[in-house]
């Protein structure tokens, strides 16, 4: 499985990384416009994403305007329900405004830091139920 994690704090990048390099392949993005390109590029490839995990909270881009961007493209590149990525939204912001925005957007789940591995590894075996993950 091919994973991008999204967050412009190194510690909380490597973090989830360290967690989730079992699981597959594990690219890291500082921003949402670095995310983007790594996003455009993983599709042209022909290796997209499956799983993104994606802080709201970023220079350059944000959060909400990096996942308004990949379900725009996924429309335009015509993807079915099935081959679009799973967006999971990794925050330290947890108002309801926020939440709203992120699941309109068309993010799949939303954790609010700090992220327990027990919680995240729950949340993902929902996503995968063909994925072990503990
Ligand atoms: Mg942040």
């Amino acid at each position: 499985m091919k994973v991008l994690i999204v967050d412009d704090i190194i510690e909380n990048r490597l973090a989830l990384f360290h967690f989730l390099k079992k699981i597959g392949s594990c690219d890291l993005a500082e921003n949402g416009l670095f995310a983007l390109s790594q996003f455009k590029s993983s599709h042209e490839k022909g290796e997209p994403y499956e799983l993104i995990l994606l802080d709201l909270m970023m220079p350059e881009m944000d959060g909400i305007q990096c996942l308004e961007e990949i379900r725009r493209l996924e429309e335009h590149w015509g993807l079915s329900e099935e081959k679009k990525a799973k967006v999971v939204i990794i925050t330290a912001l947890d108002d309801r405004e926020q939440i709203k925005r992120a699941f309109d957007a068309g993010c799949q789940e939303y954790l609010v830091k700090p992220v327990l591995k027990a919680n995240l590894a729950k949340l993902l075996n929902k996503l995968f139920p063909d994925l072990v993950l503990n």
